[in-house]
């Protein structure tokens, strides 16, 4: 028979929809190459089932809980997708997300499109207009990532409703 640890219940909380899990993540490409590393920094957090992650990235996370760790490698398909050809646009700066004062070109910025925002890198810098490649900078690469689980814990109302996390590695208002 199982016995049950009720003193324990919070260590084994399972990855689920409407959890707030933290994580920390190295990514890297085919070759080896960082593309990301947060193993240094404030684990993030993200709302469970919300299309807060990749979607294959979300289902590997499925059921795991705090402490456990593992590999996953991500195809372009399964990931932001092949190199999209004719994807640059000129669009007007003021119509990027964040600070655009040091804007130069091979930045990766934010563009506010009609779909919501947007990921592109910045490839010609005016004084008004930039030319934007709207692929994601992660298009056409596979994706190797090693992640930890960090904490598992139910969200709040508030976060539920707002469909992300809040706090450290989450959002701030
Ligand atoms: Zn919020």
């Amino acid at each position: 028979m199982r016995r049950t640890l009720p003193h324990l219940s919070g260590t084994y909380m399972q990855i689920e929809k409407d959890k707030v899990v933290s994580i920390v993540y190295q990514l890297r490409d085919a070759a080896g190459e960082n593309l990301e590393d947060t193993s240094d920094g404030i684990p993030l957090a993200y709302l469970h089932g919300h299309d807060n992650l990749l979607a294959a990235l979300e289902k590997a996370l499925e059921g795991r809980s705090a402490g456990d760790k593992f590999d996953l490698t991500l195809s372009p398909e399964e990931a932001y997708g092949p190199v999209r050809e004719g994807a640059t646009q000129r669009v007007p700066i003021k119509h990027l997300l964040g600070n655009t004062k040091r804007l130069k070109a091979g930045m990766v910025v934010r563009v506010q499109t009609e779909k919501g925002p947007v990921t592109a890198t910045a490839l010609k810098v005016g004084k008004f207009m930039v030319d934007v490649d709207l692929n994601h900078p992660f298009a056409g690469k596979t994706l190797k990532f090693d992640v930890e689980v960090v904490a598992v814990r139910d969200a709040t109302a508030d976060e539920i409703a707002h469909g992300h996390a809040h706090g450290d590695g989450g959002h701030h208002h």
